[in-house]
């Protein structure tokens, strides 16, 4: 019997046990110097100057926002197919998240409907570079900066992505990352912001850990949060990071071999834009009309063959809290038609085979067998 084929599973080691067994044995769980480390080198990894833990990606999109001091009556663009998350983090603040529809190619947000959905409260736009490729970035900051707007990447499916040879974290005013645990890489719960903006920076810092002012004993000037990572979740983040760029190489190989072995099958596969290297964090490919099942078919098919495979996002605009009087229809039809497939960095060759043997026939005769 084969074991189930998860579609994204962490890849830990050894060195990520002896970080750990290290921050437990030196009583500093809490603060600590793999949390220095991590910043340090995630921020020389994506060419920031600066970066700033903290406990989960979500949070760290809401941190970021609400020290650009985007707050309630403001107005915040995010595209119309992306995480949950990237909304919430929007509606914490108070403000409103705007939808703009995405574009086929990129799945990212589409620069073109942008303009129509500025108001004089719009006070940002926040791109997602979604299941790794890159947004047509330059497209986005010309908008931004005719209207005077912040930039922020939600970055959390990207890390190590390339925009016109530039790291996707230090395109845009500021950008968040997730270490959850089935993204590039992680530290079970986590995420990380990065900029290159000492302002901001510093102010994120004095926010993250309540609002505390430097030499006051328990004195605090506003309302703060507290969204710190953990010594003990850095710890696992300093061996990752070390693997990343074996993590990115597999997840590349990984798309190419499914590419290579499901271009006959009436899917559209996932391409890179010339300008763009995706993290390829997930494969996901779109059924087209005719492909011989409906994409939830296919879901249960796979599971089924002991592969678990998942549905895209649900369109934003589609969820109860998030409806709105407009029509996002690119969102809403690769959203219904869009798959994600296995793509863990532990996956073996042999098992992509076995996942594409499913999909490339998805009633045959093996699925009998049942
Ligand atoms: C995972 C994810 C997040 C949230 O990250 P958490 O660490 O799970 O809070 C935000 N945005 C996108 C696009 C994501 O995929």
């Amino acid at each position: 019997m084969r074991r189930p084929i998860p579609v994204a599973e962490p890849n830990l080691g050894p060195e990520e046990e002896k970080y750990l067994l290290e921050a437990i044995r030196s009583g500093w769980i809490s603060r600590g110097k793999f949390v220095d480390q991590l910043e340090e080198q995630f921020a020389a990894f994506c060419g920031t100057k600066f970066a700033l833990s903290t406990c989960n990606g979500t949070a760290a999109l809401h941190l970021a926002l609400h020290s650009l001091g985007v707050s309630q009556g403001d107005e915040v663009i995010v595209p119309a197919l992306t995480f949950v998350a990237t909304a919430n983090a929007v509606l914490y603040t108070g403000a409103k998240p705007i939808f703009v529809d995405i574009e086929r190619e990129t799945l990212g947000i589409d620069s073109h409907q942008i303009e129509e959905k500025i108001t004089e409260r719009t006070k940002a736009i926040m791109v997602v570079h979604l299941y790794g490729h890159p947004v047509d970035f330059d497209a986005v900051k010309k908008i931004a900066l005719e209207h005077n707007l912040w930039v922020i990447e939600d970055a959390a499916e990207a890390h190590g992505a390339l925009y016109k040879g530039k790291k996707v974290g230090s395109l845009g005013d500021v950008a968040c990352f997730s270490f959850f645990g089935n993204k590039i890489i992680t530290t079970g719960e986590g995420g990380i912001i990065t900029t290159n903006d000492k302002v901001l920076a510093n102010r994120m810092r004095f926010l993250r850990n309540q609002a505390t002012c430097a030499g006051g004993n328990y004195y605090h000037t506003e309302v703060g949060f507290n969204c710190l990572m953990t010594n003990l979740q850095a710890a696992i983040g300093v061996a990752q990071l070390q693997k990343i760029k074996q993590f990115l190489q597999r997840k590349r190989e990984i798309a190419n071999l499914y590419n290579d072995l499901l271009q006959d099958v009436p899917l559209i596969l996932p391409k890179e834009k010339d300008w763009a290297k995706s993290s390829f964090w997930m494969y996901a490919p779109i059924l087209k009309e005719n492909y011989p099942v409906s994409r939830d078919r296919l879901i249960k098919i796979l599971r089924q063959k002991g592969v678990e495979a998942r549905p895209f996002f649900v369109a934003l605009p589609r969820l109860p809290f998030l409806q709105d009087n407009s029509l996002y229809p690119t969102a809403y039809e690769i959203s219904e038609r869009g798959i994600n497939l296995p793509s863990g960095t532990t996956l073996t060759d042999e098992e992509i085979n076995y996942v594409c043997e499913v999909v490339r026939n998805p009633l045959g005769r093996h699925q009998l067998k049942r």
